[in-house]
């Protein structure tokens, strides 16, 4: 019997940010979705990793202003500071 590529839970988690970037071998990719079918604990962390960075990328974006909004709030920061 040979387990080389079966993960543990442990090897999973560590993988899962690869994982959701897509960056992972097809091969490895197949293991973890083989171990989440078998393993809730793995699924739900799998599940919420990948919502969360969804909803990262998604508000990142937003949080990207035009310069002129950024350059305002640059410096409305920067006399607060200023002011203390
Ligand atoms: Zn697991």
């Amino acid at each position: 019997m040979t387990h080389t590529y079966s993960l543990t839970c442990q090897e999973l988690l560590a993988s899962i940010s690869d994982y959701v970037d897509g960056s992972l071998s097809p091969e490895l990719c197949q293991e973890i979705e083989r171990h989440i079918r078998g393993c809730e604990n793995c699924r739900v962390v799998l599940d919420t990793t990948t919502k969360t960075l969804y909803l990262y990328r998604q508000s990142a974006e937003k949080i990207a202003l035009p310069g002129e909004v950024q350059e305002r709030l640059m410096s409305a920061l920067d006399l607060s500071e200023f002011f203390k």
